[in-house]
């Protein structure tokens, strides 16, 4: 099939094609310029075999996420909204023939208490989800809701910067949506694969492919800047969603002049009355998830790329080095959960740390937890945000603000050993930095942070 996005031959002729060692390492070095790889280069890559080629491959991606990134690490919370569905995804738990789970939406009060929870442990920035329930989650309600949010304060900490991933939207809804002080509009593909796509989605409005594809391009139509892409990788073979992700990226950018902000990359997990879930068709290996990271790190590398905490957390420990830029900390994925609430969860969680345990970690690792959430704020949105991240001059933003965040964070919420740990952190990298001018205002930003200030940020 061709349809103006995806070129389903095109993909499969890419496929097959075999390339050299040289050709190979040739790649390789190539993406360290920082300018992306081509789908033909990228295919190559997502074909690699062997040990010498596969740590090539990994050391390569964890370089250039450094160069574009530095060492930090974004983090947020999700917040489940409603678990209503008219979908029939077969792989998701929320689906509507789903009887056996507990159905919940969340009222405003109730997702004000949840926003409440998810402040007392120190995040800043939130991932709204709902099931697609247009009756029970409309526009109204999620307008009414991020005006509320937005407005909540709990000890030194408030919600900065709100993310949503809910059902796709007309142009006109878009254009409302825009208007409602979001970051990034998120949603997957699924699987770009249509023959798979039409049988995993049999009902509902999700079951039409090309209205899903759209989605992106009717959101930049509405006036949405930063949007996030993902495939749910376990549905058919991971080396065609990649090209067909990046076919679609490669298309936002020539017809809307924007990529995509982030890409998601869950793997199918067990979910409460769906088989598919419990034996996806095609199982993604740990070995080809780092592939998948890697190659996508390497052909889209201003692109953030997120991990949610469906992995377990030593494999997030491991996924974080090729080139992982944002992660999902201390997350519930059930309406109500961070009030204790027993209505069915969306997938099951393999990181069940507190984010105090996952900062903990992340920092005795040598990465820097970042709170940021200055671009979108600051209007460093879209093509100005992909502009500053090509060339990784993002990171003269993404350091200073990351440390500033950490502080208070350090300051007001954690642990006493994460807080030796981070200090000893922060104090290395100021003594590590070179630009002095630098320096000195991120110094008197400190000691105003220490002096009780919050919300710097650049
Ligand atoms: N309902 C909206 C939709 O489908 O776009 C938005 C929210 S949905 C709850 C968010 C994502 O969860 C889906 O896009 C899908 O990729 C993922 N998901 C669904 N079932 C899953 C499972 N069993 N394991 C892992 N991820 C799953
Ligand atoms: Fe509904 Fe989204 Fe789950 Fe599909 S993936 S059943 S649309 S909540």
């Amino acid at each position: 099939m061709v349809n103006a996005i995806i070129d389903e031959n095109k993909i499969q002729e890419l496929l097959e094609q075999k390339a050299s060692q040289s050709e190979i390492d040739e790649i390789l070095n190539k993406a360290l310029s920082l300018k992306g790889i081509s789908l033909k280069e990228a295919s190559v890559l997502l074909n690699i075999e062997g040990n010498d080629n596969l740590n090539k491959l990994y050391k390569t991606a964890k370089l250039l996420k450094e160069k574009i990134y530095g060492n930090r690490i974004v983090l947020f919370a999700p917040l489940y909204l409603s678990n209503y569905c008219t979908n029939n995804c077969l792989y998701c738990g929320f689906r509507f023939e789903n009887k056996s789970i507990k159905r919940k939406k969340l009222t405003i009060d109730e997702a004000i208490n949840e926003t409440r929870r998810i402040l007392e442990t120190g995040h800043k920035r939130i991932l709204l989800v709902a099931g697609e329930d247009t009756t029970q989650c409309n526009l109204n309600y999620i307008e009414e809701l991020i005006n509320k949010i937005y407005e909540q304060k709990l000890m030194n900490g408030e919600i900065r910067r709100i993310n949503i991933n809910i059902a796709p939207l007309s142009v006109e809804e878009f254009k409302k949506l825009s208007s409602f002080g979001i970051g990034t509009y998120q949603s997957f593909q699924e699987t770009y694969y249509p023959q798979i796509y039409k049988k995993m989605h049999p009902q509902g409005l999700k079951s039409n492919y090309e209205w899903r594809l759209e989605t992106m391009s009717r959101a930049f139509e509405g006036g949405l800047q930063d949007v996030g892409m993902g495939v749910l990788f376990g549905l058919t073979d991971y080396r065609f969603e990649v090209l067909a992700l990046l076919m679609h990226s490669q298309y936002l950018e020539k017809n809307y002049g924007i990529g995509p902000h982030t890409i998601s990359i869950p793997r199918i997990e067990p979910a409460e009355g769906s088989d598919v879930a419990s034996t996806p068709p095609n199982v993604i290996t740990d070995e080809n998830f780092k592939k998948i990271i890697s190659v996508l790190r390497l052909a889209v590398p201003y692109t953030g790329i997120i991990l949610s905490t469906r992995e377990r957390a030593e494999f997030r420990r491991e996924l974080l080095e090729l080139g992982i830029s944002q992660i999902s900390a201390g997350s519930k994925t059930n309406p109500g959960g961070y009030s204790q609430e027993k209505a069915t969860e969306q997938f099951s969680i393999g990181d069940t740390r507190s984010l105090d345990e996952v900062i903990y970690e992340l920092t005795s690792d040598g990465y820097l937890p970042s709170f940021c959430t200055s671009c979108y704020r600051v209007g460093r949105v879209g093509k100005d945000f992909m502009d500053l991240a090509k060339p990784g001059l993002i990171q003269k933003f993404c350091h200073p603000n990351a440390i500033i965040t950490f502080k208070e964070y350090l300051i007001d919420y954690a642990a006493d050993n994460t807080k030796v740990k981070g200090n000893e952190l922060i104090n290395k990298f100021i003594s590590n930095m070179q630009d002095s001018k630098q320096k000195e205002l991120l110094l008197k930003d400190l000691q105003k942070i220490g002096e009780g200030t919050r919300d710097i940020y650049r």
